[in-house]
């Protein structure tokens, strides 16, 4: 007897870029079989019409923020449920929101809908051996203090290192690689960077962190690449990149299918210089939050609000649409949502990324082909981050699953309803369990906390 059958679907074979019609066996939390199954199971799902899909892997994410949601509520692993990811990366851009041991802990007690892993941050690390200013550099001290915890970090299962360059100035090329040297040369992590400066600055962004990869022997992922270099200069670095790779250089990247970001209006993101940074101009800024909500800045409008309203949320739509799908269709490249909430606000992306690449991308836009997209969401991650377990839906695999209409999936949330969920999704499965049914979360249990392994 099987735990659950899902039955007559289209099943999506990544790797064979194609639809095997018929059923999904799971028993455990395994797949057992796929193909025409006869034995019962104890649950069974109805997919005629539908695509069966492996769980989408967020690669790029960051997670609930325990000072917000008590240890007890959930804000960002409810969204990503609900757009079909099933494993998510937390800890990105140098900034966990808490230890990973801390993640850990709630995910095995409190439990999670999705499976987390997670990386281990430079500018939290700073933060835990006392170095509280950005822009300060780490005293040697604090240096070693940073080493120790880092490899003790990734003994406990950390899957990567990630940095945060442009919110912490101080972190300089030598920091990165000192606090490293204890982990050198392991194949089976990948560091990660949120580069020190965008548009203009972002091919010497991109030489330092090939430096540093260079340096200390790991293999690099470039963080939300669109954000670095969707402002004229993405084909640059995209040929950058494929150098690279030619050169031997483990190098990949992410991407989030936006032409926008957000961010506080006081934040330095929009300090002097920026719009010619971008070649755009104030009217690219849009106000979320009253007296401004839904206005586009004039240059007075713009300067007021950065002084009356500082942490209000401003949408920046600076980045070139063409450019963003330019790196969608790299080989290199593969979807990250980089979402991020807090109480409940911030970047649709977090609740719209994947239903988005689908929709609007593939079946609408026809930018992309539907395997490699999903390939870009499931496997090409799953091996980024080296667990070999998931990404296929294929016997022996873990039975993390998306049933979707491949016809209507499109997401909903917009920066005025940034969590709003998608459509088109119909259930997802975590580890064998149904967390998502018929477009609800029915389960906060079917997660894992996942460990990288040493090879
Ligand atoms: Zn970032």
């Amino acid at each position: 007897m099987l735990d659950l059958a899902i039955r007559n679907g289209f099943i999506v074979d990544v790797k064979n870029k194609k639809f095997i019609q018929g059923d999904v066996g799971i028993k455990d939390g395994i797949i057992q079989s796929v193909g025409t199954i006869c034995t019962l199971a104890k649950t069974e799902i109805n997919a005629q019409g539908m695509c069966v899909s492996p769980g989408f892997i967020d690669i790029h994410m960051h997670e609930e923020d325990f000072e917000l949601t008590h240890g007890r509520t959930y804000d960002i692993s409810e969204r990503m449920a609900l757009m079909g990811v099933t494993t998510a990366v937390a800890g990105n851009c140098g900034n966990n929101r808490q230890h990973p041991r801390e993640l850990e802990k709630f995910v095995n007690h409190v439990g999670s809908p999705i499976n987390y892993m997670s990386c281990i941050g430079n500018n939290f690390l700073r933060k835990q051996v006392g170095n509280i200013d950005p822009y300060a550099k780490s005293t040697k001290k604090q240096i070693e203090q940073m080493r120790i915890q880092l490899y003790e970090a990734v003994e406990e299962g950390a899957v990567g290192v990630s940095f945060g360059l442009e919110y912490c100035p101080g972190t300089d090329t030598n920091e990165a690689i000192e606090i490293c040297k204890e982990i050198q040369g392991r194949d089976n992590l990948f560091l990660t960077f949120h580069y020190r400066k965008d548009a203009m600055n972002a091919p010497e962004s991109l030489m330092e962190m090939v430096d540093i990869s260079r340096n200390v022997d790991i293999p690099l992922q470039i963080a939300h690449i669109s954000s670095l270099s969707a402002y004229g200069n993405m084909q640059k670095i995209l040929n950058m990149l494929s150098e690279f790779r030619e050169e031997g250089l483990d190098v990949m990247a992410d991407a989030y299918p936006y032409a926008a970001f957000s961010s506080a209006i006081g934040s330095a993101v929009f300090d002097e210089g920026c719009f010619e940074a971008w070649g755009k101009s104030y009217d690219s800024i849009l106000l979320t939050e009253e007296p401004y909500k839904g206005m586009l800045c004039s240059r007075d409008l713009f300067y007021k609000a950065r002084k009356e309203y500082p942490k209000m949320i401003a949408v920046a739509m600076v980045m070139n649409e063409d450019e963003i799908v330019m790196a969608l269709q790299h080989p290199l490249i593969m979807v990250g949502s980089d979402g991020l909430y807090r109480n409940h606000r911030g970047h649709p992306r977090g609740a719209g990324t994947f239903p988005r690449i689908l929709g609007k991308y593939t079946r609408e836009d026809k930018k992309l082909n539907f395997f490699d997209a999903i390939n870009k969401m499931t496997l090409m991650p799953a091996q980024r981050i080296g667990i070999h377990s998931k990404g296929q839906i294929a016997e022996g695999f873990d039975a993390d699953i998306v049933i979707f209409n491949k016809d209507t999936i499109l997401d909903q949330a917009t920066f005025e309803h940034p969590q709003k969920a998608p459509v088109g999704i119909q259930h997802v499965i975590v580890n064998g369990n149904l967390a998502v049914k018929n477009g609800e979360i029915i389960s906060y249990k079917t997660g894992k906390y996942l460990k990288k392994t040493s090879k």
